[in-house]
């Protein structure tokens, strides 16, 4: 499952989990892309803080992994070098190719997504609110999925944060405790003075 992870929230896990009954995965490898410049206008946490954060979220389930592959590789992400690597690591596996429909129907509009369909199977989860007849993905190719819904985005979790809200029970308690110590998302310049 790829993601920005930045923070991984429960949306994440809930889908993740999800995908893994439907399919019958025996894992699912949590994949946070490597360091871009930028997502859209904002910059992105430390690759090292998104890697522990989802190291953190994923600790509990046994069947639920972290890859360095993207962070290692360094850069942008383009996911025909993560499945390439993951297929290099795991040649006998069968690999399905977990994320957003938003995000997957970007993917698979690039050329070359012939390519990309001999790597993996493509599965999009929807989050609610998605409009899926604005998606564009391939017929047959690609399996959809709707996740439990979850209105949770990684957005919503760095604005409340920002604002001094709290994100308990949005994302697992490991990682609140951890944008906390590496104060994370705080805005700059500092907004709310923060009661103790
Ligand atoms: P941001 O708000 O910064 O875009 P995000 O919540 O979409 O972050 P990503 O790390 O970009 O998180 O998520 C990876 C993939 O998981 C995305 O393609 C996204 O569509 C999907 N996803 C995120 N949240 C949910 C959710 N609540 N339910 C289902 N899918 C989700
Ligand atoms: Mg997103």
């Amino acid at each position: 499952m790829g993601g920005t992870f930045d923070p991984i929230h429960h949306g994440h896990l809930v889908a993740a989990s999800e995908v893994a009954v439907l399919f019958g995965l025996d894992e699912v490898v949590f994949v946070p892309t490597g360091q871009p410049w930028q997502k859209g206008h904002r910059e992105v946490s430390p690759a090292e803080d998104r890697y522990l954060m989802t190291v953190i979220a994923t600790a509990s389930n046994p069947r639920f992994t972290v890859s360095r592959v993207d962070i290692a590789r360094g850069g942008p992400t383009y996911t025909i070098d993560t499945l390439t690597d993951l297929r290099r690591q795991r040649p006998d596996d069968e690999l399905f190719f977990i994320t957003g429909a938003d995000a997957l129907s970007q993917i698979l509009s690039w050329r070359d997504s012939e390519r990309f369909l001999e790597l993996a199977h493509f599965i999009g989860v929807t989050r609610p609110g998605f409009d899926l007849g604005a998606a564009h993905l391939p017929e047959g190719a690609v399996s959809l999925v709707e996740v439990p819904a979850l209105a949770i985005s990684s957005s919503d979790c760095r604005e409340r944060v920002s604002r001094g809200m709290p994100v308990w029970y949005l994302v697992p308690d490991g990682v609140v405790q951890y944008i906390e110590k590496r104060g994370l998302y705080r805005s700059r310049g500092g907004t709310r003075p923060t009661v103790r």
